[in-house]
């Protein structure tokens, strides 16, 4: 038997280290988990009401086209409607549809490092990926990522706020970066953090990806909306551009919990903005520590900060962080904004 090719440079997804196995290690039980930019508190109670009631429907199965959600999610970005709404099993579905509808031979570009599940999904669906280096700064250049599209490019991936630097364009720059593209390249903007962002010059781009044939926007309910276990994500693009997705889209992929729980918090989304504010003030006040501290760390825009020193400072305090090495930063550490006693951990860590 013989398998594709491309996807022998595939490793099976490498988890952060499980806090359970670090504890052993370390002889006591109790670690705080800052590895995965989950947010540190459950889901708001319109979400858990959402689900106690649903409980009792779940011998059917959900609805297809998940209709509520779409409503909720066009309701929240104006100028769109159901037609222009995407949804998936995680943004990294919704990523996954947007990758299958381009045409193949073909590459997809994106800036690095970045999320590394890009990668994956090139090779999965017989994409190169080829990857345009960020700044000294650790910042987007668009400059560098339009001048290496070639006839072979497909597609742009822009993760903004980017992981794992949270660095991050502002709406100006990223219509300039939609303005130098082919038409036939597709701009996929993924905004997983989006709700983190202060800089009021960064939100919109909803509209743009409307105004578009070629920009799509792809977010989640796995940050901010703390759903991440329930796996659901969505996007906002053209009309052709969703229905393509939805030809593609695994049936029933979003299933009636993630559904209904996603659908609920996007209608309260006051209370999960809030919720996000507290952690941008807490991301200030990990920076500031991080400053104090005299340690080299990225300035970011999304829920983790990205510092120039090793996960073990962190583990010794009892947090465990995201080593960097696998991320594309070596001897750095991915430290994901907890709730106010975690972050007290990570700046105790310091001292
Ligand atoms: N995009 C980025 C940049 C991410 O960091 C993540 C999760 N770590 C995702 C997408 C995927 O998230 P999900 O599938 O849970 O929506």
């Amino acid at each position: 038997m013989r398998f594709r090719a491309e996807l022998e440079p595939l490793s099976p997804y490498n988890p952060p280290r499980a806090s359970q196995e670090a504890a052993a290690e370390r002889g006591t039980g109790g670690l705080v988990k800052l590895t995965s930019n989950e947010l540190s508190f459950g889901p708001i109670p319109e979400a858990e009401a959402a689900l106690a009631e649903a409980l009792p429907r779940a011998n059917r199965y959900p609805d297809r086209y998940a209709a509520a959600l779409r409503e909720a999610v066009a309701a929240a970005n104006p100028g769109s409607d159901v037609g222009n709404v995407l949804v998936g099993n995680g943004s990294s579905e919704v990523l996954q549809n947007l990758l299958m509808l381009v045409e193949r031979p073909g590459e997809v570009l994106f800036p690095w490092p970045t999320f590394t599940l890009y990668l994956s999904i090139a090779a999965t669906l017989g994409l190169r990926a080829r990857r345009v280096p960020l700044t000294e700064e650790h910042r987007v250049k668009p400059e560098a990522l339009l001048s290496a599209v070639t006839e072979e490019t497909r597609a742009v991936i822009l993760c903004n706020p980017n992981n794992p630097t949270g660095t991050h364009l502002a709406l100006e720059e990223v219509r300039a970066l939609a303005d130098g593209l082919p038409e036939n390249v597709l701009l996929i903007l993924d905004e997983a953090y989006q709700e983190f962002v202060a800089d009021p010059a960064y939100h919109g781009s909803h509209a743009l990806a409307l105004e578009r044939p070629n920009v799509a926007v792809a977010r989640t309910f796995s940050k901010a909306h703390g759903l991440a276990g329930f796996r659901v994500g969505y996007g906002i693009a053209s009309r052709r551009i969703a229905d393509y997705a939805e030809r593609v889209r695994f049936p029933f992929s979003v299933n009636l919990a993630a559904q209904v729980a996603a659908a609920a918090s996007m209608r309260a989304r006051e209370k999960i903005q809030a919720r996000a504010g507290f952690v941008i003030r807490e991301r200030e006040r990990v920076e500031r520590a991080f400053r104090e501290a005299k340690l080299n760390y990225v300035p970011s825009q999304g829920n983790f900060v990205l510092v120039e020193t090793s996960p073990a400072l962190f583990e010794r305090a009892g947090v465990l962080v995201r080593e960097g090495d696998p991320l594309g930063y070596p001897g750095w550490s991915r430290v994901t904004i907890g709730n106010t006693q975690e972050n007290d951990l990570v700046i105790g860590a310091l001292g």
